[in-house]
């Protein structure tokens, strides 16, 4: 009761605060500096009174960054909040950033999309190594293989740390050399359980869980739709990372199965049949997940992060750059078709107006949008100071009372 009343009244804050965060730019927000100076995990103690509503706080942040609340900066984190629709938002299925699925996996969208487009437009295996962009009006790109790409301007939508891998003549202003090293990936392994059946479901569960103790933080049903395949997915987080990393195949399997066992409250959760696990930081030309998160000096480093180069000629784009649902695929979008615009502007093909323009994105047919508020006992319950600081003073006035009632009698 005192944790959930705790729990409320730190959310409401943080919430009282996202409002208050520039939307295009954090860098604007009011009293900048002192948010971004202070780490997450400094502004969660501050605002909790509770053990339990600080670790729900630390396990919501390690969920949507995969980082420990140490390392970012508490801007970052409200700046996030604010561009992902609000707390409630990030958090609820329905309208948050990540409400739908994709009927065979999301890995099918980019090549669908690719068969939209002229044969051999999209090259796959072609990291760019070198960018040069000396020439006054063109940008030269070559890849590992030694293919050159002359172009008028260039999209990098690949995240911060994958653009220090590249190099660029003439050099990055080291405004922007500086501000790449900041922003780094956050820390993931998915993993995978396999069953003889889908028992969670016999219980009347869906086998989404969030979870503060144990091996994995998140764990979600990843049943195939056709029932084939009953599995348990979770991802290890931050700190977690490493002793999954280091777990072989059958301890791996025998430490999900005394999770989901403990979690979903029966035996039948021990019975893992097979595991699997995918190493996000082992993807060279991604470097880790969920997404990048906002290192503390975010007010230093944000714009130089998000600069075009080349006056304007190297366009930077990726779900960091968005303005919306940044760290999400929805953001990625945003941050594309932001800078496609921009290089349409560069060269000459639409007006300067069209520069920076955001798209405000239509409804979803299948998932209108539905408002999503604090109900008034969540806006009105006490904060946990008040509500001692009441209590105390009901305490001392009933006391009071007592007192003057004990003594007129005598
Ligand atoms: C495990 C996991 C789960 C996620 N779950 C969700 C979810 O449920 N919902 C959601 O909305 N988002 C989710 N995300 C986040 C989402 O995938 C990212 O936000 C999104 O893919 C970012 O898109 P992007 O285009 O900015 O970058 P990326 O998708 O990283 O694309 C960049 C591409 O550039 C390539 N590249 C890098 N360097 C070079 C180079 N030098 N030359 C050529 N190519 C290069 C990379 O190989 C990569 O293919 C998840 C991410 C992970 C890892």
């Amino acid at each position: 009761m005192i944790g959930t009343i705790d729990l409320n009244s730190a959310m409401q804050a943080v919430d009282r605060l996202v409002k208050s965060v520039d939307t295009d730019d954090p860098t604007q927000t009011p009293n900048a500096v002192a948010l971004d100076r202070e780490t997450v995990r400094e502004a969660i103690t501050r605002l909790c009174w509770t053990a339990e509503a600080r670790d729900i706080m630390f396990t919501a942040v390690a969920c949507c960054c995969a980082v420990d609340p140490s390392e970012m900066s508490f801007l970052g984190l409200l700046w996030y909040i604010r561009q992902n629709g609000g707390t409630r938002r990030i958090f609820e299925t329905e309208n948050g950033a990540q409400d739908s699925k994709v009927v065979g996996g999301y890995g099918i969208v980019a090549p669908m999309m690719a068969a939209r487009l002229p044969a051999g437009t999209v090259r796959l295996n072609k990291p760019v190594r070198t960018i040069d962009s000396r020439d006054a009006t063109t940008v030269t790109v070559t890849c590992s293989d030694g293919e050159r790409f002359v172009a008028r301007t260039v999209v990098l939508a690949i995240a911060p740390v994958q653009q220090l891998r590249i190099e660029y003549h003439p050099a990055l202003p080291p405004a922007k050399l500086q501000a790449l090293q900041q922003f780094k990936m956050g820390n993931t392994i998915k993993t995978f359980a396999y069953y003889d059946a889908p028992f969670w479901r016999e219980l009347g569960l869906n086998g989404s869980a969030v979870c503060d103790t144990g091996i994995v933080a998140v764990s979600m049903d990843d049943t195939k739709p056709d029932g084939t395949l009953p599995c348990i997915m979770g991802f290890a987080l931050s700190d977690q990372v490493a002793t999954v990393d280091a777990m072989p195949d059958a301890e791996l399997a025998r430490s999900l199965g005394a999770h989901y066992a403990a979690l979903f409250g029966d035996a039948r959760g021990h019975c893992v049949r097979r595991v699997k696990r995918s190493r996000w930081a082992s993807e060279t030309w991604i470097g880790g997940a969920l997404a990048t998160w906002s290192p503390v000096c975010l007010t230093t480093h944000y714009k130089a992060m998000t600069a075009s180069l080349a006056e304007g000629r190297i366009l930077i784009a990726g779900t960091e750059t968005a303005r919306r649902n940044p760290g999400y695929v929805d953001g990625a979008v945003e941050a594309g078709e932001r800078a496609g615009r921009n290089a349409l502007v560069q060269i000459g093909k639409l007006p300067s107006s069209a520069r920076d323009a955001v798209d405000i994105p239509c409804e979803s047919v299948q998932m209108p949008f539905v408002p999503l508020e604090w109900t008034p006992l969540e806006r009105w319950l006490p904060s946990l100071s008040s509500f001692i600081v009441g209590a105390g003073a009901t305490m001392a006035g009933v006391a009071a009372v007592l007192a003057l009632r004990h003594s007129s009698r005598r």
